[in-house]
């Protein structure tokens, strides 16, 4: 079984630190904090390692009591890492990564090159929060209140409520037994899906504004460039979540938005409706991510890369 060297590394590990990817989502945010206040329940000193991330994880519960954005110590026993496939894309500088005596990673994304000492990949799992809720049984730590709002938002999030096809009967189980424990998903669902800043809006308008469309309907494209992003007063890390309205459209197979950064380069979303695996795609560019998700940031200057890219669409549609 996969989860006993895991395990191993858990039992013999007092100073533990997680940590996801930059930028965090909700599942990265959901399965690091989740698996840190597990950790935390049976007496190991666990924090998580996050720089910035999106206030709209606020309200979660003890999230800044377990944030730090660097490590002091010299040296420290393990560091678990979820939700990233790229070293290169954790939120941690090298130099705490070379702190770490043993690493363990803990994800769904197919990895290039497996980073771990102790890599336990789940690539058919919908959301690396159901990783941890799974590791989390395995070492027969009781679930608590806090742990599973962690872990069923992550879970939420990355399976779009459940809705995705990479949603599998064990992932609606593990909602059971996290819902048992007297969560409020509708208001976790509430604050993370269906409440947004008013600029949210107006982000909207400026991705249908400059709505592009390639082969006959089948893929859609919108770039919204740092200017734009930054007169509407939106953080960065808010500027998120574009490419689902243009993968709606009827008769799209993919959908792609792309956003300028703060550091001048560009950060493009893929999303496809079943005919291309975009995963290919995001791999080919430098990204990462699954069949129906993908991303990567820009290699070269805009125009270049975005012919690179619907060439590279239009040799598989
Ligand atoms: P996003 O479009 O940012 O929501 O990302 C969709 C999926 O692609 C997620 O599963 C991400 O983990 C993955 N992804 C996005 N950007 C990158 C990147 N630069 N490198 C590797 N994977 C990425
Ligand atoms: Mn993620
Ligand atoms: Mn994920």
């Amino acid at each position: 079984m996969m989860f006993e060297d895991a395990k191993k590394l858990v039992e013999q590990s007092n100073n533990i630190y997680v940590v996801g990817h930059i930028n965090p989502d909700g599942d990265s945010i959901g399965a690091a904090f989740g698996m840190c206040l597990a950790l935390e329940s049976i007496g190991k000193n666990a924090k998580v390692v996050i720089s910035k991330r999106s206030s709209v994880y606020d309200f979660l519960p003890h999230i800044d009591e377990y944030s730090v954005d660097s490590i002091k110590e010299d040296q420290y026993d393990l560091l678990i890492c979820v939700d990233s496939s790229d070293k290169e894309r954790l939120s941690i500088s090298k130099e705490d990564f070379d702190k770490a005596r043993n690493i363990l990673v803990l994800d769904h994304h197919i990895a290039k090159i497996p980073y771990g000492d102790v890599n336990c990949i789940f690539s058919d799992l919908p959301a690396a929060s159901q990783i941890v809720f799974d590791l989390i049984n395995y070492l027969n730590i009781k679930i608590d209140k806090d742990i599973a709002t962690y872990l069923y938002m992550g879970i939420m999030t990355d399976t779009g409520s459940f809705n995705y096809s990479s949603t599998k009967p064990s992932t609606f189980e593990a909602a059971s037994v996290l819902i048992a424990t007297g969560i409020d998903f509708a208001d976790i669902c509430k604050r993370v899906n269906d409440t947004k800043d008013e600029g949210v809006l107006y982000l909207i308008r400026a991705t249908i504004e400059n709505m592009e469309v390639y082969y006959d309907g089948q893929v859609r494209l919108s770039f919204v460039p740092y200017d734009i992003i930054k007169s509407i007063g939106l953080d960065e890390e808010d500027a998120e979540g574009m490419t689902n309205y243009l993968r709606m459209v009827k008769g799209t197979e993919v959908a792609i938005y792309i956003r300028g950064k703060s550091d001048g380069t560009n950060k493009v979303s893929l999303r496809s409706n079943g005919k291309v695996d975009v995963s290919k795609i995001a791999i080919a560019f430098g990204g990462g991510g699954h069949m129906r998700a993908s991303g990567y940031t820009m290699p070269k200057e805009y125009n270049v890369s975005k012919k690179e890219l619907l060439d590279m669409i239009g040799g598989m549609l």
